[in-house]
């Protein structure tokens, strides 16, 4: 199989669309199909968060298919985390150490642009196109078009990036060994627009940590925002227990009074918003035969509390097409190489993200946590070469591996445990009289 190949992609989301660039650009002959509309005629249906984060992970993938300036026209920079308490006062906090940011991009937006490109290198694009099931030995994609009439397509190479979902994966499991898991979240999401707050800063990410649950809101280019609130579905408090609008009117007054007031329309946008779940999928292998292969959410769904989903499917496009390279296009050695490359990174960032969600509701309004990042802050400012944040491996760090990220991460979690025992250091973890101590704390734990 050569760089001409016939690729069929199935799903055109954000991680397809891009895939399918990418593999055309090579040379190959891709067709892509969808099973909804052109979003370009019938308007956008996401069906899932309307903006999105992008951080450097994804932007070095855009970068690599000569479109990330494109789409960092089109976002909105949030170097910070502002952090709204119950008497809604707000603190920000910085996500990098140096001033990076992760940028808020709209979905649609996003999306949109990269079908418009997919026109211009003259992909073809069937919407309206379902994927009932896949031969994935031959390989051959069963399809039922918008009137319901049945199709075959016949490729050299099928791809499914069908989300997390994903009918792809579906027709891996009839196969032998193949392990597949998906869990779910005690806690799904509502989301709320807000068209303006102009009390509100628009470089940062809004988060009201309310222990068991959170509220999130990211900035929009016209300056409204998109709020996600993280709820859990049973319990008190919870979707279950807010029986009725009045009833959630009435938590939000209690519990985000300054976000309710600029919701004018809440009791409708209550009424009408749908409440989604959140999944983990875990599976493997995410190829067969050589022939047909999964990514994106399609092999790795993970929860949103890192912001990674995408970024994490932008990289597995990066990491593909560099292996086609590596393999001068032989897909039956890329695949299994993809596979093995990628399948600990995507788990390692599956937990990064189901950690961040306790974080990020609960801890981070914590005096003891703050103060846990307090000395993070300190200790990667004198040892920079060693010590990384994690958020900064994860978000800012485009080049490291997620595993070893995570592994990193642990080691310096042992080395805050050490260094919180020190009082002086809990006092005033910024004193310079600590320098010392950080370096042998760091260089010991090296060892
Ligand atoms: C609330 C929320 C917030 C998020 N925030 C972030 C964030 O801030 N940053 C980030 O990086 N990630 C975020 N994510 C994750 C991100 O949305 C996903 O990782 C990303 O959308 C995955 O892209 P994908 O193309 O693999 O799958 P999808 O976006 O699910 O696209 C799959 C496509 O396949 C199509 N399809 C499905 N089945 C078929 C079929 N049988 N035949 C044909 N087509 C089919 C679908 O219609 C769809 O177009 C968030 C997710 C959620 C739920």
């Amino acid at each position: 199989v050569s760089k001409t190949s016939r690729v069929v992609v199935v799903g055109s989301g954000l991680v397809g669309s891009l895939l399918a660039l990418m593999l055309k650009k090579r040379g190959a002959e891709v067709t892509l199909l969808e099973r909804r509309t052109d979003p370009r005629a019938a308007g956008y249906v996401g069906g899932r968060s309307i903006n999105l984060a992008l951080s450097d992970r994804g932007l070095l993938a855009l970068r690599a298919a000569g479109i990330a300036d494109a789409v960092a026209a089109v976002s909105v920079a949030m170097p910070s985390r502002l952090i709204h308490d119950k008497q809604s006062q707000v603190s920000r906090f910085a996500y990098g150490l140096h001033g990076e940011a992760i940028h808020s991009v709209s979905r649609g937006g996003l999306n949109i642009r990269l079908l418009d490109l997919l026109d211009e290198h003259g992909v073809d694009v069937k919407f309206g196109w379902r994927c009932s099931d896949v031969a994935l030995d031959v390989p051959r994609v069963h399809a039922l078009d918008a009137a319901g009439a049945a199709h075959v397509v016949d490729a050299d190479v099928v791809i499914g990036c069908d989300g997390a979902f994903s009918q792809v994966r579906q027709a891996m499991r009839k196969t032998d060994r193949f392990d597949d898991e998906q869990t779910f979240l005690a806690h799904g999401y509502k989301e709320l627009h807000i068209q303006t707050a102009p009390s509100w800063d628009v470089d940062g990410l809004h988060i009201w940590p309310r222990q068991s649950h959170m509220l999130i809101a990211l900035p929009n280019l016209d300056r409204s925002f998109t709020c996600t609130l993280f709820f859990p579905f049973e319990g008190t408090p919870s979707f279950a227990s807010l029986h009725d609008v009045a009833a959630a009117r009435r938590y939000f007054e209690e519990t985000f009074p300054d976000a309710l007031a600029h919701v004018p329309d809440f009791d409708a946008q209550w009424k009408n918003n749908p409440v989604s779940s959140l999944v983990t999928v875990r599976c493997y292998p995410w190829s067969r035969f050589g022939k047909t292969m999964i990514l994106g959410d399609a092999a790795h769904a993970i929860v949103p509390f890192f912001g990674q989903g995408m970024n994490c499917g932008f990289e597995d496009c990066r990491v593909l097409v560099e292996l086609l390279d590596a393999h001068d296009d032989d897909w039956s050695r890329a695949m299994p190489a993809f596979e093995r490359a990628r399948k600990e990174n995507a788990d390692a960032i599956a937990t990064f993200a189901l950690e961040n969600f306790v974080e990020m509701r609960d801890k981070i309004a914590d005096p003891a946590f703050q103060l846990r990042r307090r000395v993070e802050a300190a200790v990667a400012r004198v040892c920079e070469k060693d010590f990384t944040p994690s958020y900064t491996m994860v978000t800012f760090r485009p080049q490291l591996p997620y595993a070893d990220a995570l592994r990193q991460a642990r080691k310096q979690d042992a080395i805050l445990d050490e260094l919180l025992k020190h009082e002086a250091v809990r006092r005033n973890p910024q004193s310079d009289d600590h320098n010392d101590l950080y370096r042998k704390t760091v260089a010991a734990a090296a060892c």
